[in-house]
């Protein structure tokens, strides 16, 4: 982990402000990413993503504290439930590094960071109730649990007899690279079918360690796909998501999803027009493999699950910055 000493030093700017960001959403950058990015420079597509802006501090037009609706849609704490057949299972708040833009940045101070025992069984005993065929482990960052807290959460969930396969939504096989350990590889084979989905936003975070944690992954027999979040100075030009998708396809990683960004109080310097990402997506989809073409969506504040944003656009659901 890099120290707020340290980055300072290369951005003295910040200072003022650091207290104040970490304050209302934790500032963290792992070693790894710190060493693929240009700290000194505000304007770095990887330095957007983890350092502090004074912008995330003044509230903004479209602002919302429950961007995608999740508060309706949990039946009891640490589940989200928004269809049938699958559920969120949040099994911490805590991640290796946080990311400015997250949607899940509106934790109120001192709310606990992860759930208690009687909390966990009262979820896992909700998705045994509902019948639900998948869960999806996410957080924060499933993989900031020990590989026993992570083995004995999945056994678990694993031994419903609803549950047919598990997802696991992690960033840390890109931020926090060694800890896809071959333990936790086999962790997850063994209590297959388990998909994991990471989450890489820009070409430079595929350094040499991510690249190789992400094969350790499928050469253990995971199915892996990425999800990307379109921002403002990060990857919102064709070159740069083509570039993005076909190293991930060459990585044997598909592009899944690429997410419009959710509206939430501190990130509308970061935040893309849809009009605009519609733009860009066809772009991208002229140039690229269809392979390399994930699916653009949002996820609506109305707790109804992801739409294709062509559709919602449409549909006259025009909104969400
Ligand atoms: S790793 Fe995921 S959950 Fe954690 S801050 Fe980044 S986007 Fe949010």
């Amino acid at each position: 982990m890099v120290g707020r000493p340290e980055a300072l030093r290369a951005r003295p700017d910040l200072a003022g402000v650091w207290s104040a960001a970490d304050a209302v959403f934790p500032v963290r950058i792992t070693r790894s990413w710190w060493d693929r990015m240009d700290p000194s420079d505000p304007a770095d597509p990887l330095a957007k993503q983890v350092m502090p802006d004074p912008q995330e501090l003044v509230a903004a037009p479209g602002d919302l504290m429950d961007p995608v609706g999740e508060v309706a849609s949990a039946p009891v704490p640490w589940v989200v439930s928004k269809h049938p057949d699958r559920a969120l299972l949040l099994v911490t708040k805590r991640c290796h590094l946080y990311c400015r833009y997250c949607f899940r940045r509106t934790h109120q101070p001192g709310e606990a960071l992860d759930p208690t025992d009687a909390e966990l069984d009262r979820a896992i005993a909700w998705l045994d109730h509902a019948g639900v065929q998948e869960v999806i482990l996410s957080g924060g960052d499933p993989l900031a649990l020990s590989d026993d807290a992570l083995e004995t959460v999945i056994g678990r969930v694993r031994a419903l007899p609803s549950v047919r396969w598990i997802r696991v939504h992690t960033r840390a096989p890109v931020t926090a690279p060694d800890r896809v350990t071959d333990r936790l590889c086999g962790i997850l084979r063994d209590h297959g079918p388990a998909w994991v989905v990471v989450h890489a936003n820009h070409p430079r975070e595929l350094s040499s360690d991510v690249d190789e944690a992400l094969a350790r992954l499928v050469d253990a027999g995971l199915p892996v796909l990425n999800q990307a979040v379109l921002l403002r100075g990060v990857n919102d030009d064709p070159a740069t998501l083509a570039a993005l998708f076909e190293l991930l396809v060459e990585r044997r990683v598909r592009p899944y999803y690429l997410h419009h960004p959710d509206a939430v109080a501190g990130n509308a310097h970061l935040r893309v027009g849809m009009d605009e990402g519609l733009a860009l997506v066809r772009a991208v989809t002229a140039r690229v493999s269809g392979l390399a073409v994930p699916r653009y969506v949002v996820d609506p504040p109305d707790g109804e699950g992801k739409v294709d944003v062509a559709r919602w656009v449409s549909d006259g659901g025009r909104g969400g910055g």
